[in-house]
């Protein structure tokens, strides 16, 4: 046995509840795990490396962040608290627009950084030219990756006012199709990676793409992951370009591209019709809480899609619309905002808000088999978390076991003192083993210290609401 791991709670995520077994150890040979269980018979002293949680930590699955764009993180803080019309053009996009090569992979770095701080060992990352990613970032950092390589037949430089009908250029959705192809054939055989079709929504893919990449993503055993029916601008797209009587799911539908093959993000421009459609028909979802509510001032329809049967996940979307890429914080606020939206305490209760974050991301990414939960033949990514704090103190196991409310409720993802991906301990006692930490946050400031002077003027010029609260003296 190569790692064993002893004396501590177990969160795994096996059967009905969380799967709590107090006084555990876990066993780990390789990239697997062999043993998951109470500490009596269990035989660790063939271990080479012992970790002893002395009956104060726990240990759980990795959390999965199952919608993820990490290379923007240098813009975060730069937009926020403007109406949702100014967001990308008075807002993101002028940020965005000075960002270099380099500093979507230092975005990157300071994302993942983050997450996996936070207890995160997979990202479902998707974005533009991830093999550069991949080879940069997360292949060094010894990471699990979704790579989802978006696809657009947009040319994002054309100034667009939102009622005009967007342009499709085809030889542009081509040419990302073909990095997406290329990336399947990269990375085929990495334990780490595994790749999936990202058309970007419905109002920036035509249909006979979307039909191709499907028969493509069948053909692989893939899925493919779109931002389905996300708000009004897309809403505006389709009514135009397709009637407007006409709506992304019913679309969907009619082309056959409603089921178990689509992983949707957001959704929350469908009516609950449309979501029992989507449940009936397969299709998975993931929900971003923190990003959708702070840009949109919407909640996701996690609740309701869980209510009629579906599948979902959660994922922390970008950085500057979120804020953070703290799954520990996207659980607390999955729960409280939907109890929030159906103005009922008992929806999404601290067990559905784990499985969000483990075995449902898992199950969305179709990732099972492998992670999600602690059981032995699974991949050995699992977290250890510090219980001796205030704020998760007490922890009791009579008349009832209080660790998950404590997890999801008082969590704040800080108390991550080991995560383990794949049998490889990447933070141990709170220190990075191999990633240089310290490095990439003052790299990150003094890269956004040295770029973002030059968008003064434009931003100042574009007069949004943020440029009024700087005048004010707010920012
Ligand atoms: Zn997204």
């Amino acid at each position: 046995m190569d790692i064993a791991i002893i004396n501590t709670w177990l969160l795994t995520m096996e059967g009905k509840g969380v799967g709590i077994i107090r006084n555990g150890g876990i066993g780990i040979e390789g990239d697997k795990i062999i043993h998951v269980g109470k500490m009596e018979g269990f035989n660790y002293k063939s271990a080479d490396i012992l970790i002893n949680g002395e009956n104060k930590m726990v240990v759980m699955p990795g959390l999965i962040n199952s919608h993820f764009h990490s290379m923007l993180t240098l813009c975060r803080g730069m937009v926020h608290d403007l109406p949702e019309i100014e967001y990308m053009p008075k807002g993101l996009s002028l940020f965005a627009d000075v960002l270099k090569g380099q500093d979507f992979l230092l975005g990157t770095k300071l994302a993942v950084l983050e997450g996996l701080r936070a207890g995160t060992t997979t990202f479902a990352e998707y974005g533009i030219g991830l093999a550069s990613l991949l080879n940069n970032v997360y292949k060094p950092f010894n990471v699990r990756v979704v790579a989802t390589e978006m696809i657009t037949e947009l040319d994002f430089s054309e100034e667009k006012k939102t009622d005009d009908l967007y342009t499709f250029y085809r030889f542009l959705g081509n040419n990302a199709f073909k990095r997406a192809n290329k990336l399947f054939k990269q990375f085929q055989n990495d334990e780490l990676i595994t790749c999936m079709y990202g058309p970007n929504a419905l109002d920036m893919v035509s249909l006979d793409l979307i039909k191709e990449i499907k028969e493509e993503a069948v053909k692989r055993n893939s899925k493919i992951h779109m931002h389905v029916a996300q708000g009004g601008r897309e809403r505006l797209q389709i009514e135009k370009r397709y009637g407007s009587s006409m709506t992304t799911v019913k679309l969907l539908k009619e082309h056959d591209l409603l089921d178990s093959t689509l992983i949707a993000a957001h959704i929350h421009d469908t009516t609950r019709e449309e979501r029992a459609v989507m449940v009936r028909n397969g299709v998975k979802m993931v929900g971003c809480p923190s990003s959708i509510s702070k840009i949109d001032g919407i909640i996701p329809p996690l609740a309701d899609f869980i209510e009629l049967g579906g599948i979902a996940a959660i994922g922390t979307d970008e950085a500057p619309g979120t804020g953070h890429h703290d799954l520990f914080i996207e659980m607390r606020m999955a729960s409280l905002l939907s109890k929030v939206a159906k103005r009922d305490p008992t929806v999404l209760p601290p067990w559905t808000s784990l499985n969000l974050g483990t075995l449902g991301g898992a199950r969305v990414l179709d990732l099972e088999n492998k992670i999600g939960s602690l059981r032995p033949s699974k991949q050995a990514d699992l977290i250890l978390l510090k219980l001796n704090v205030p704020h998760l103190t007490p922890i009791i196991h009579e008349p009832f076991c209080n660790l998950a409310a404590n997890l999801v409720y008082s969590g704040k993802g800080n108390e991550v003192d080991t995560v383990i991906i794949n049998g490889k301990i990447i933070l141990l006692n709170g220190k990075f083993q191999e990633i240089e930490e310290e490095k990439i946050i003052n790299q990150a400031n003094k890269r956004a210290q040295e770029l973002f002077p030059e968008v003064s003027e434009l931003w100042r010029k574009s007069g949004s609401r943020m440029v009024k609260y700087h005048e004010q003296g707010y920012i």
